[in-house]
């Protein structure tokens, strides 16, 4: 039984619906990520689900239990925003200590959950210290003690590494997957940033206006997309629309702007799509599966001129324009082609395998 269920959660501000029949369902102790670009309707969900906003129709439900007539106070949730808001003018104790105090917890009690939580976030000594001298990591870090110390049965986070800087913001990140994996408590993280998202999630829930368009592993969204948004928005994506060329037996085939013919073996799951004559076929290839070289299994897709070029570390990123169409070529940096280095302005031919193709829409 899924821990943590959105069923049908819709939100209408207005005339806008902010949450358009949200439907999850997230396992007892695991990191889910709300992805989505600005406005999709990711803090709208953890409102939801902590109690701050009533939902316009559908229901939150908490370990087997309709939560959503409860106030914030009853549903044991803890959350973390992006700006901490820490309480300035209370020490690291007092901020850890507040949600206790506030439930009326004996003063022993208070103490000895607030030294626990302070070590599990690697701040055993910082108790006395005002909150203002602390660093922003550190900041952070009172924050997720003081949304823990509480003992959750839901763990929301909002953004918490957004104000941090880049190098903090990895470390961060490390140690609060450590930190969620120790306390194995339940937890929906928001983020816009896509390699945060891979970096600490179990499964994400990508978004986009409101409605979730695929909810799996980074693996899932990134090797078998659910649609071009998904595509599009996880990775680089090459996304073709071409034409049928002809209909008909266990092959689609395609026709390139130029004329040229691109004949695929139907997927396994087609039936899904009305391959119809006169009719357009979206296709996805990442950039990764096109080489500059012929390997075991690969067809030639044709020649294109190089573009342009950016270096990207182990990678580095081309756009090739053939056949009609510009692509995006990602290619190790530390293999240069049989016949010499790579160079805006030179014609190469592509190679790809037929089944790197992925049917996204027809
Ligand atoms: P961001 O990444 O920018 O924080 P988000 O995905 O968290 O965005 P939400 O804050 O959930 O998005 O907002 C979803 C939509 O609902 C937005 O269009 C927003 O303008 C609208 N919205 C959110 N809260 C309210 C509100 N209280 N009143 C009116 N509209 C709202």
């Amino acid at each position: 039984m899924p821990y943590l269920e959105l069923r049908n959660l819709t939100q209408q501000f207005g005339s806008q619906k902010a949450l358009d029949g949200l439907n999850l369902s997230i396992e007892k102790g695991e990191l889910v990520s709300l992805l989505g670009p600005s406005g999709c309707g990711k803090t709208t969900t953890i409102r939801l689900i902590a109690g701050f906003l009533e939902p316009t129709a559908g229901t939150v439900w908490i370990d087997g239990r309709d939560v959503t007539p409860l106030p914030p106070e009853r549903r044991r949730v803890g959350i973390v925003f992006q700006s901490y808001a820490l309480f300035p003018h209370l020490n690291v104790f007092d901020n850890v200590g507040f949600g206790l105090r506030a439930a009326k917890v004996p003063r022993r009690q208070i103490e000895s959950r607030v030294h626990r939580a302070l070590e599990l976030v690697n701040l055993p000594n910082e108790a006395n210290r005002a909150v203002f001298e602390l660093s922003g990591g550190e900041q952070q870090r009172v924050a997720i003690a003081r949304a823990v110390v509480i003992e959750p049965q839901i763990l929301l986070l909002d953004e918490p590494l957004s104000n941090l800087d880049a190098s903090l913001r990895q470390r961060t990140r490390q140690q609060l997957r450590e930190l969620i994996t120790s306390l194995q408590t339940t937890t929906v993280f928001v983020t816009h940033d896509q390699e945060e998202a891979f970096a600490l999630s179990d499964r994400i829930a990508l978004l986009s206006k409101g409605r979730c368009q695929q909810f799996g592993t980074a693996r899932d969204l990134y090797d078998h997309p659910a649609n071009e948004f998904v595509a599009r928005f996880i990775g680089r994506a090459n996304v073709f629309t071409l034409p049928f060329a002809a209909v008909g037996g266990d092959c689609l085939c395609l026709a390139w702007p130029s004329g040229r013919e691109l004949r695929l073996r139907k997927p396994a799951d087609s039936a899904r799509f009305h391959i119809q004559a006169g009719q357009s076929c979206k296709l996805l290839l990442r950039p990764e599966k096109i080489g500059f070289e012929e390997r075991a299994g690969t067809i030639r897709l044709f020649s294109a001129r190089l573009l342009s070029y950016r270096f990207a570390g182990a990678w580095s990123e081309w756009e090739a324009e053939g056949e009609g169409v510009r692509l995006w070529i990602a290619h190790s940096g530390a293999s240069p082609t049989s016949d010499g280095p790579l160079a805006v302005g030179m014609t190469k031919d592509l190679w790809v395998r037929v089944e790197d193709f992925q049917v996204l829409d027809v």
